[in-house]
């Protein structure tokens, strides 16, 4: 059996630990690997080279820095189809999909390689006579990173390339569930030139999270993940005085007007609930279809459900695959038969799919739900699978209000041909991406990533600028040369005149 160990000073660690998880191919059910699970000691250890390795790293020139991303940025790049060969093995997500989630990744990394220039900070000469003032950029020193399963190389860049060109070193603890996407990154980045533990991977689950979250030299945390657990892990790093980031889970709606194109919508709709089988927080799990919308944009996307090939990621022409465990695929089965009992109408089902010859896999097919209202369980929750829920209501106004009801604030989008229209719904709505006429605005990685309520937690948003100012920290300094015109003892606040 395959043993996926931590990474440890750009080696391989198995750890004092005695505890495994089971890493699953999610396509044919089977057990690909297992995952060492660290305890406290094991975290500590990963946290100690990092915290040996910050004072050389951070006084490494920013030059440096910049040249060990490129050469990195490189290495990725060569290395996509080996990156989306592991992501598609272990989460299921078709090959092609899995290529965009590096590239995406990618941009995170060129972004980083501008470094020098993003960690000049401001000057102003001659604040007072002879005196000038200016802000500097620095590292805090071991910072941490939590990440889910449904990015396993992406989200993990989001975070530890902006965070190491900034002089932290880092440890990350990725999804159990699919962690060899990191560990491929982490020894391309250690080929790159990467000094030992400037990254560190620490594998395991609570414990491990518990432990970075309490560890005295730990800065800072970002995390990625659903709502309870970034709850939990805001408020208990911030009690512990880190700096943490939480993004968190999502319900995201897309609002179809009348006047829309129904054709573009159609395929907006069916893309963005079904894309990497609903599994992306930025997926639309809700179509908010006013006036007649509904009757028009239904039948429009049931055609094009009809014609998804749902199938191994791996498998040519595939455009959907399975989701990431048998539990994962359960829950997401019985939120169906719970639409039912709510009086939902079921206008496809995919329980009970799988592909021929992988009947073992983790399969659900794309599965679609009209009428359904905002007391059902289906709309209220996140279900993280291939269901969309079609909500029909009469007016912009309910469904804007809808939205901003809603506990949940990451990415929304609108349908429409009238620029009053869409105008208006981005300056109304409570959400902290917004698509026109796009149903998944992710920004790229020069802007910064976040949702708004409980699909974020902390104050910054992920990578691109907040990136910089959340794994740096300013300092002012004011500057006087000793010249003629300041001696004497002065009790008073300087009068600038
Ligand atoms: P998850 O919250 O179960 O796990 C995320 C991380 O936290 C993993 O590393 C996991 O090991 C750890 N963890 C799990 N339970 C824990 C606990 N009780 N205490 C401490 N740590 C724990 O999330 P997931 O299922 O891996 O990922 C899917 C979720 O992530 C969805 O809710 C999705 O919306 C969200 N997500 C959000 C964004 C975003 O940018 N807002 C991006 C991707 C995914």
């Amino acid at each position: 059996m395959n043993l996926i160990s931590h990474w440890i000073d750009n080696e391989l660690v198995d750890g004092v630990a005695d505890r495994r998880g089971k890493v699953y191919n999610p396509a044919t059910g089977l057990v690909s690997a297992e995952v060492v699970f660290a305890d406290a000691a094991d975290v500590d250890a990963g946290v100690a080279a990092a915290a040996a390795a910050f004072p050389e790293w951070r006084a490494a020139p920013v030059t440096l820095r910049a040249r060990i991303m490129f050469e990195f940025r490189d290495l990725v790049h060569k290395h996509v189809d080996d990156l989306a060969k592991l992501l598609t093995a272990e989460h299921g997500k078709t090959l092609e999909d899995a290529r965009g989630e590096v590239a995406r990744g990618l941009e995170v990394i060129e972004f980083a390689t501008g470094i020098p220039h993003l960690l000049k900070g401001e000057f102003s000469e001659q604040v007072s006579r002879g005196v000038d003032t200016y802000t500097i950029r620095q590292p805090l020193g071991v910072v941490a990173g939590i990440t889910p399963f449904n990015f396993p190389a992406m989200v993990p860049m989001w975070m530890y390339p902006i965070a190491i060109a900034a002089g932290n070193t880092f440890v990350l603890k990725p999804s159990e569930k699919d962690p060899s996407a990191s560990m491929l990154s982490a020894e391309l980045f250690a080929k790159a030139g990467l000094p030992p533990g400037v990254l560190n991977i620490v594998h395991g689950d609570k414990v491990a999270v518990d432990r970075l979250l309490e560890h005295p030299d730990v800065k800072a945390i970002s995390f990625v993940g659903s709502t309870p657990v970034a709850q939990y892990v805001y408020s208990t790093g911030t009690a512990n005085g880190k700096r943490v980031q939480a993004l968190a889970g999502a319900k995201n709606h897309m609002v179809v007007l009348p006047d829309a194109d129904m054709d573009l919508a159609a395929d907006a709709a069916v893309s963005a609930a079904y894309g990497s089988a609903g599994e992306r927080c930025m997926a639309i799990s809700v179509v908010v279809a006013v006036g007649d919308a509904a009757d028009r944009l239904i039948p429009m996307v049931t055609e094009r459900m009809e014609k998804l090939a749902v199938a191994p990621g791996d498998s040519p022409g595939a455009e959907m695959g399975p989701l990431i465990t048998g539990d994962h695929r359960d829950r997401v089965a019985s939120y169906v038969s719970s639409g039912l009992e709510e009086g939902a109408t079921l206008v496809a089902d995919g329980r009970g799919f799988s592909p021929a010859g992988f009947e073992d896999g983790f399969w659900m097919g794309a599965t679609l739900f009209d009428n359904v209202t905002r007391d059902m369980k289906i709309y209220q929750d996140e279900i993280f699978g291939p269901v969309l829920s079609v909500v029909r209501t009469d007016s912009y106004e309910d469904a804007i209000r809808m939205i901003n009801d809603s506990r949940w604030g990451n990415g929304t989008a609108v349908f429409t041909n009238d620029g009053g229209a869409a105008r208006r719904f981005q300056n109304e709505v409570e959400v902290g991406m917004v698509g026109i006429n796009l149903p998944i605005p992710v920004p790229l990685a020069f802007y910064s990533f976040g949702g708004w309520k409980e699909s974020s937690f902390g104050d910054h948003d992920i990578y691109g600028p907040d990136g910089i100012s959340f794994y740096t920290r300013q300092k002012v300094v004011i500057s006087r040369w000793p010249d003629p015109i300041h001696r004497g003892v002065d009790l008073g606040f300087p009068t600038n005149r």
